[in-house]
């Protein structure tokens, strides 16, 4: 019996099997290491605008304490559940290891419609959610961040709660947060910076020059939009992009710039042009040099990777490829090179961490320090996973949880097992 279900948990658990399986890891550790140590569920009560009370369910869910505190995101949308933070949670894992940094994976979230909640609403939910949490996380037991429907103005929330419980200030609680409290330069755009990074590594190992190159980027949001606008300023066409509400084309490729400030006015894609509205169900397919997804997960199923025309798939969001679409990718004839999501998305994390040193240590670092130091980060852990993916024959993503969960392995092992 588990309280973890639905597909998405079911896809990190399908994963992690075949990692099992290829590192030949014993069937009694195999638990140990794929189960969450703890799963928190809270019920969040606010007062609405219009005087009634509305409960929402919160959760966290933080995978294992072997290496650290956990990290991890925090999660508003309609369908967030307790399996979908479990496999988050079981991700995050995977990726701080690979990348080397000191944490266990963690994942939040509420189930929340945030369409229908004003922003005094939203700063009611965000400050309960986290009172909630207060006995569960703490800067050395567990450090949230933003994610999906999450951003700097939540995070600062956040922090100000924890804060008033501590009776002193507590920037190191959360990571995300806006720089006048306590945040890094460079941690809005890290991980679309880091997609970007990686995408142009790789189209220059491959003699891609990138004013021949385009891109899609399905999600215009923190990720797709700072991707999109990295890539533009290298010269890469952004011919199409999506978000919730639709999606746009334009094969001369679209001013990325214009479409971020008419985001940030607007808060999405909406209304920015009649001409260039597109189906957003045929987003994925456009043939394109980079294909960014960076939304939601399980968008590249079978029936998708048969029919994806990207040389590069460079995965954003976290779990946006099933393990049947896999199946498809490793037997393509024409390969597509996937950048998976434990390595293509972690710039993130990376400057999370450098987040939460800076505000340990009350010594904070120029942009250009925290940028050059996450990329050095990400080409280390490139080089490795290519380099295992070739050595062992195993394709890109097995080859990246692999060195994951070996790192994770180790340190339980060498731990042993208490009492
Ligand atoms: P966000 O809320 O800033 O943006 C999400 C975007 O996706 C929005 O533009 C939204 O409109 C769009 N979207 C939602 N449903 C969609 C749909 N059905 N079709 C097309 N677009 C849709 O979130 P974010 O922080 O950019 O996160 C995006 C993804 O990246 C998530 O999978 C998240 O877990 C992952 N991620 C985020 C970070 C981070 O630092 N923010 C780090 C690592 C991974």
């Amino acid at each position: 019996m588990t309280v973890y279900s639905g597909p998405v948990f079911e896809m990190a658990v399908n994963q992690f099997n075949v990692i099992a399986n290829y590192l030949e890891i014993p069937m009694d550790e195999r638990d140990r290491l794929l189960m969450p140590k703890r799963a928190i569920t809270v019920s969040c009560p606010i007062h609405k605008d219009d005087g009634t009370v509305a409960v929402f369910e919160g959760y966290r869910v933080q995978h294992h304490l072997t290496l650290g505190p956990t990290k991890g995101g925090t999660r508003f949308a309609p369908t967030v559940d307790i399996g979908e933070i479990g496999a988050l949670a079981i991700w995050m894992s995977w990726k701080c290891a690979l990348v080397g940094l000191p944490y266990g994976g963690a994942k939040g979230g509420v189930n929340v419609d945030l369409g229908r909640l004003s922003k005094r609403e939203l700063e009611a939910l965000s400050r309960r959610y986290m009172q909630e949490m207060i006995p569960f996380v703490g800067p050395h037991t567990d450090v949230m961040a933003p994610d999906m429907g999450t951003n700097e103005q939540v995070m600062a929330w956040f922090m100000d709660t924890y804060s008033m419980y501590q009776g002193q200030t507590v920037t190191e609680i959360v990571t995300g947060k806006p720089v006048s409290s306590g945040g890094t330069l460079g941690r809005r755009e890290a991980t679309g910076r880091g997609v970007a990074y990686l995408s142009k590594r790789v189209m220059k190992e491959a003699g891609i020059c990138m004013g021949d190159a385009t891109a899609v980027v399905q999600g215009f949001g923190n990720v797709g939009s700072y991707a999109a606008l990295e890539l533009y300023n290298a010269g890469v066409k952004i011919i199409a992009v999506s978000d919730h509400t639709g999606a746009l084309h334009c094969a001369t490729g679209l001013d990325v710039p214009a479409l971020m400030k008419h985001t940030s006015i607007h808060g999405s894609i909406a209304g920015f042009s009649v001409e260039l509205a597109f189906d957003p169900a045929a987003i994925l397919l456009l043939p394109c040099t980079v294909l960014i997804p960076a939304a939601m997960e399980r968008v590249i199923d079978r029936e998708v990777a048969e029919r994806l025309q990207c040389r590069i798939l460079a995965e954003g969001a976290n779990g946006p490829t099933t393990p049947d679409a896999d199946v498809v990718l490793d037997h393509r004839k024409d390969e597509i090179f996937v950048i998976p999501d434990i390595l293509c998305n972690s710039g993130g994390v990376v400057v999370s961490y450098f987040e939460w040193v800076q505000d340990l240590q009350q010594l904070f670092w120029e942009e250009s320090e925290v940028t050059r130091r996450e990329y050095e980060i990400l080409d280390r852990a490139f080089t490795q996973m290519v380099a295992r993916a070739s050595a062992d024959h195993v394709a890109h993503r097995t080859a990246a949880m692999a060195i994951g969960v070996e790192k994770v392995r180790a340190a339980k092992n060498t731990r042993g097992l208490f009492p």
